[in-house]
């Protein structure tokens, strides 16, 4: 697996430090709130998990798994699977992986608003602002990287390295296989 990997940008202690100063920023914000975290399957898994033992005051957790609708990209439609979290009256902050386009962050976001939630922030580990279409801020950013195809730490190729402990590119010769 560590050998499929070109190059590395953000490091396991770099990680480390992202989420120790989001702990703070989130414990700030919210622990007097008791918000509703919601993380977005299958990304989230390996952020959210790492980022909520930071976060020392009640709140609780749930997900959505949600997925983008082949074929109309532009009209930004996602779908999410099975029911909506119930998040009436609730601070919601929604966790993901990485905001790309951030046409699935400003749909959920929607969604959410639309089922009564009271408050809406969302938190990426990482950020690709040149990918922007949608006008959409998260609140909580870990940190930024390049316009490139980035795997590792919840983020996958046809469903692996998610595992990595870091975030790098792969090599060319992986997609050639
Ligand atoms: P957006 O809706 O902001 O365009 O894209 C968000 C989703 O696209 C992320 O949750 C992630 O699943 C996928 N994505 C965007 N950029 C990358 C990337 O560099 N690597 C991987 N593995 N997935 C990405
Ligand atoms: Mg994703």
């Amino acid at each position: 697996m560590h050998n499929d990997i070109e190059k590395i940008y953000v490091s396991e202690n770099e990680i480390n430090d992202m989420l120790n100063r989001l702990g703070k920023e989130i414990t700030n914000d919210y622990k007097d709130r008791n918000p509703l975290i919601i993380g977005l399957l299958k990304g989230c898994l390996p952020f959210m998990s790492d980022l909520v033992k930071k976060l020392d005051f009640p709140l609780t957790l749930n997900y959505i798994k949600a997925s983008s609708y082949q074929g109309i990209e532009s009209t930004g439609f996602i779908t999410i699977e099975g029911k909506v979290p119930d998040v009436k009256g609730r601070d919601v902050i929604v966790i993901d992986d990485i905001l790309d386009t951030g046409r699935t962050l400003d749909s959920i976001r929607r969604v959410l608003v639309e089922h009564g939630a009271n408050s809406v922030e969302l938190c990426v580990l990482l950020d690709k602002p040149e990918g922007r279409k949608f006008d959409i801020h998260a609140k909580y950013v870990g940190g930024p990287v390049p316009n490139e195809f980035v795997v590792g730490y919840g983020l996958d190729y046809n469903e692996h390295y998610r595992n990595l402990p870091y975030i790098g590119v792969l090599k060319p010769r992986v997609y050639q296989k």
